[in-house]
């Protein structure tokens, strides 16, 4: 709050390399919090992108995640470098997915399950 010397400056930002795959990635400024590396040259149409990791950038040069729901048919967003980085590990991009895969998951192993077998039936409890 108030820190000057914290405010992301224009100037700073550029492209850089990423550590992981070795592509150039831009570096920049947001709104919120220091600052998002973007893959270069890509504008999806914003509602192809998951909700919280649609960037627009703003008149200034900065981006912020675009929280208009449901998005413009025609707006067009940044997204991050780390969506599209072939070495790292893709977020969980739709976490109600994610839920329903784990769901079925579990059903698939019940599934799965050899049946107990059936008790023959002089076994029963009640077959006295
Ligand atoms: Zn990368």
């Amino acid at each position: 709050m108030g820190v000057l010397d914290e405010r992301p400056r224009r100037l700073g930002s550029g492209r850089n390399r990423c550590p992981y795959c070795g592509l150039m990635q831009d570096r920049v400024a947001t709104l919120e919090h220091g600052w998002v590396l973007l893959e270069p040259d890509m504008r999806p149409l914003a509602h192809t992108v998951p909700a919280e990791h649609r960037w627009i950038e703003l008149s200034d040069g900065r981006v912020t995640v675009y929280g208009v729901c449901p998005p413009d048919q025609f707006q067009r967003c940044r997204i991050e470098h780390c969506l599209a980085c072939p070495q790292q590990a893709l977020p969980d991009l739709w976490p109600w997915l994610t839920s329903l895969r784990a769901e079925n998951a579990r059903q698939a192993e019940r599934l799965s399950d050899p049946e107990p077998p059936p008790l023959p039936p002089e076994e029963w409890p009640d077959a006295g």
